[in-house]
């Protein structure tokens, strides 16, 4: 199955974003990998030409097309083809630079729940709040806060409180390793409303900047990934109205629930940025084999080349496929749990698999700090770590292959 086989939506926006990311993406990657910083220009830009940070919340015009519903010519429901388009760019994006990537798009995992659980209000609180620029003059952004220094994978078991008082919530805790934790405009925070409920009792609030005690804390410094800014958020007796209660009181149905769903959703997007990764390695690797001699032999000519060569071109296509297959499924509204689990694993899989082989072929050269491929290992890591770990998937897929948990 080739989802972009004759489909123009989708092979434009491979087309754009691809050319995007070749001509204003790579230029700038190694500089603000090598600062730690993020590239704001660069998110200007990308918004004028239609990279919205709200864009799962309120559909652009400019995507309207891919949002499904209505008759095609055909006279048939045309369907979404919203998680399948957000699939293709971000591979594009990713080849270009993962922190880059992940620059222009993290506020999507705060958009995700109130896309999906959000009242109209809420909705029109959150895009409201990321509208214009911030104080700086820069895009506004916003982050979705749900790890803490003790709770990464295990989101049932939430410091973080959130006690009702009147007609109000006092939001306490501290969170770590969040996308745009120190700049965000507008914050998706997850918190403990009722201990007794246990995971149903963690519920999620919008919050805007500016809100007394929302605390932007500490950045992290990273391995990878460094043109995206991770930070601590501290929570120190935040005072917010009911209404910021993500879904409002009949969204204590979907609870935590609500959260594990969204995350079927933006997996696969996470997985196909690691074969982005992956394929930057990859060509590299390749323009370099087609041009070069080793031992007076051309360098394809070499067994040991031509057979790395082919091991990552499999790989790779695997990994996007999976890919392709959970975002096709999430764009037909069906069940992808385990698709999305088995595409985010693999691809993570992927990215750290080639960079390493690429690496180690090239040897000493692609050591170097500031080399691309230097970069692209580094980068790999975290895909098997965030939104879900290695063996998160592993246990998700085990659980829906056998119906039980490992322990
Ligand atoms: C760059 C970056 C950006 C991030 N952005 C965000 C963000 O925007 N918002 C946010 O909320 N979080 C974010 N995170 C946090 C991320 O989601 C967590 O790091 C991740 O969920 C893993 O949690 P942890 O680091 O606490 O590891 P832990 O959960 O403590 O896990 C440690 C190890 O134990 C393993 N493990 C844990 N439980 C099990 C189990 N039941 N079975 C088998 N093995 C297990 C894990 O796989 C891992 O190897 C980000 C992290 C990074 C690195």
């Amino acid at each position: 199955m080739d989802i972009l086989e004759g489909n123009p939506i989708l092979q434009g926006v491979r087309q754009m974003l691809g050319a995007f990311a070749k001509s204003a993406v790579r230029p700038v990657a190694a500089k603000h990998d090598a600062e730690e910083s993020m590239p704001w220009e660069l998110m200007k830009q990308a918004q004028m030409l239609g990279m919205s940070q709200t864009s799962l919340v309120e559909t652009p015009d400019a995507m309207k097309a891919m949002d499904g519903g209505g008759a095609g010519k055909d006279g048939k429901p045309r369907p979404s083809l919203k998680s399948q388009v957000a699939c293709v760019g971000a591979e594009e994006l990713a080849w270009g630079c993962a922190g880059i990537t992940l620059a222009l798009g993290g506020s999507g995992l705060a958009a995700a729940p109130v896309a999906r659980m959000g009242t109209p209000e809420q909705k029109k609180l959150f895009t409201d709040c990321l509208k214009g620029t911030d104080d700086k003059g820069r895009v506004k952004v916003a982050a979705m806060a749900l790890s803490e220094p003790s709770t990464g994978s295990d989101i049932s078991s939430l410091a973080t409180t959130a006690r009702k008082d009147g007609d109000h919530y006092i939001i306490t805790g501290m969170k770590q390793w969040i996308t745009n934790g120190q700049s965000a405009s507008v914050y998706v925070v997850w918190a403990q409303t009722d201990p007794a409920l246990g995971r149903a009792g963690v519920r999620g609030f919008v919050v805007p900047r500016g809100t007394p005690g929302l605390v932007p804390g500490r950045k992290e410094v990273k391995l990878g990934i460094r043109a995206s800014e991770t930070a601590q958020v501290h929570f120190e007796e935040c005072r917010v109205p009911r209404e910021w209660l993500l879904g409002g009181d009949e969204g204590a149905k979907e609870g935590l629930a609500g959260t594990k769903k969204m995350l079927d959703a933006t997996r696969p997007i996470v997985a196909v940025q690691a074969v982005g990764i992956a394929r930057a390695a990859f060509e590299y690797l390749l323009e370099r084999v087609q041009g070069g001699t080793y031992a007076g032999t051309p360098l394809a000519g070499h067994q040991h080349i031509g057979f790395a060569l082919a091991e990552m071109e499999m790989e790779i296509q695997a990994s996007r496929l999976l890919a392709w297959r959970s975002a096709w499924m999430a764009d037909q509204k069906m069940e992808n749990v385990k698709w999305a689990s088995i595409a985010k694993a693999h691809g993570a899989r992927t990215a750290m698999d080639v960079t390493t082989r690429v690496l180690q072929l090239l040897g000493e050269e692609a050591m170097q700090p500031g080399h691309p491929v230097e970069k692209w290992y580094r980068d790999a890591k975290i895909y098997d770590i965030f939104e879900g770990t290695g063996q998160i998937q592993r246990r998700i897929i085990a659980k829906e292959l056998t119906g039980v948990n490992p322990v």
